[in-house]
């Protein structure tokens, strides 16, 4: 093994062995080592991460607890299939996410990313309704997979090469800040809500429409809320029509919001969620948690893996959970979300780069705009905000491509919450008063 010596070296050597279909680049940082919200690179330099790993990291990098839970039970079991014998880890954590649901006596099934949940979830919705079409959201993003992949909304040029999955019809987001139907929030009658009924009485045959995906909150999208009762005006046009409300939690799930999962916000029971990226602390594991007669539709193996139910991922996952309930994240990513709000709205009043602060606890987008009248995305000043950041020892990143993307770990200490916002402000600071070079585009 021939360990790189520093970052150029590092990045030289992935160009070679890495396709670009596996990466996006903002700022290299080789990252070595971490404890809660910081991060050491390969040069022993300290950053701060506001990214929390793309919001993995909601119990903070390496935390203890979950170091521990996966320590003790690779040194007892690390593997043992769940598709032939009978885990107990798995079963633990099935129950306690059970518990946890809002959904009522729901069943789980297990998987490693994001994608696989979500793939499975539409191979459920299309079992259980036989039905085949799904809507889904124009700049949704539910991952990689073909099936995941086929529903994502977002601009995704890998769909036009290899094809994906038909019956996929997509409806706008609701978005105050840029209403997709160029309404005002405080005037508008809902015309997104009433966007789906049209729907159904035209292009759509509401018969044969299996689910509805949605993200509660649009994260990839930029960080995008919907009004109060979108989602309960929703639910009750689905109910007409026997059509599942499919939520994907891989983002805002886990705390992240100040709830266990975001759609609790809203006041709706979803007929299935799917969850990833934090359940594990950083280790690959996925879940699928729905309704039982769902979750009951496919036949043997018709959604499992070899690795799924993987005893040292439950176990970390299973500690993700205690670490939640016994340090009250939840209550603690509503009360560092509203502070951390407060001082971003703080920053709009004196940096006219910022267009709008939104989101739910921890999970915060700003929008950086050209023009506060035209709202036209700040592009380059995202990258160059970004960039800056790290000079500065602040690992962010921006979200179509114009959207800061802000989600500290739920157990970031107060004083790193507010050096990272300070680090934060001078970066935008930096950017609005000329001082970072075009050279960094
Ligand atoms: N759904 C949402 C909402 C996501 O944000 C992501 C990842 N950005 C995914 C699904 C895909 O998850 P994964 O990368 O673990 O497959």
């Amino acid at each position: 093994m021939d360990y790189p010596r520093n970052k150029e070296e590092v990045v030289e050597r992935y160009s070679r062995v890495f396709p670009r279909s596996a990466r996006v680049t903002y700022a290299p940082i080789v990252g070595v080592k971490a404890e809660n919200a910081r991060v050491w690179d390969i040069e022993g330099r300290e950053y701060i991460d506001f990214l929390s790993d793309a919001a993995v990291q909601n119990v903070g990098h390496n935390n203890p607890r979950v170091v521990n839970a996966i320590r003790e039970q690779a040194e007892r079991l690390i593997h043992f299939t769940f598709i032939y014998g009978f885990p107990v880890e798995p079963l633990l954590l099935a129950e306690k996410l059970a518990e946890i649901s809002p959904i009522e006596s729901p069943k789980v099934g297990f998987g490693m990313s994001g994608s696989d949940a979500n793939d499975g979830a539409i191979k459920l919705a299309r079992a259980y309704t036989r039905r085949r079409t799904i809507l889904s959201y124009l700049r949704s993003y539910y991952g990689a997979t073909y099936g995941a992949m086929s529903i994502t909304g977002l601009d995704f040029e890998v769909r036009s090469i290899v094809g994906e999955l038909s019956g996929i019809h997509y409806i706008p987001y609701p978005n105050c800040y840029r209403c997709p139907f160029g309404k005002d929030p405080k005037t508008c009658k809902m015309e997104c809500v009433s966007y789906i009924k049209e729907k159904f009485e035209g292009e759509v045959y509401a018969d044969g429409v299996a689910a509805l995906f949605a993200e509660p909150i649009q994260g990839d999208a930029g960080m995008v809320v919907p009004p109060q009762d979108y989602f309960k005006k929703v639910k009750r046009i689905l109910d007409e029509h026997d059509i599942l409300l499919v939520v994907d939690e891989v983002q805002s799930g886990m705390g992240r919001t100040g709830r266990w999962f975001a759609i609790e916000h809203f006041g709706v029971t979803p007929d299935v969620i799917t969850i990833a990226k934090p359940l594990g602390g950083g280790l690959p594991i996925s879940a699928i948690i729905g309704r039982s007669k769902v979750m009951d539709s496919l036949p043997s193996l018709g959604h499992t893996f070899t690795l799924s139910g993987n005893p040292v991922t439950s176990r970390a996952a299973l500690a993700v959970i205690e670490e939640i309930e016994e340090k009250d994240l939840l209550k603690r990513a509503e009360k560092l979300g509203e502070y951390t709000r407060k001082r971003l709205e703080k920053m709009k009043e004196e940096h006219e780069l910022i267009g709008d602060v939104r989101g739910l606890g921890l999970m915060l987008g700003v929008d950086l705009v050209k023009d506060r009248e035209t709202k036209e995305r700040a592009y380059e000043e995202a990258r160059k905000v970004v960039w800056r950041a790290y000079e500065l020892g602040l690992v962010l990143a921006f979200l179509q491509g114009n959207v800061l993307r802000i989600q500290p770990p739920l157990t970031i200490e107060e004083e790193l919450l507010e050096e990272g916002l300070n680090r934060l402000e001078r970066a935008i600071a930096d950017v609005e008063e000329g001082r970072v070079p075009d050279e960094v585009l």
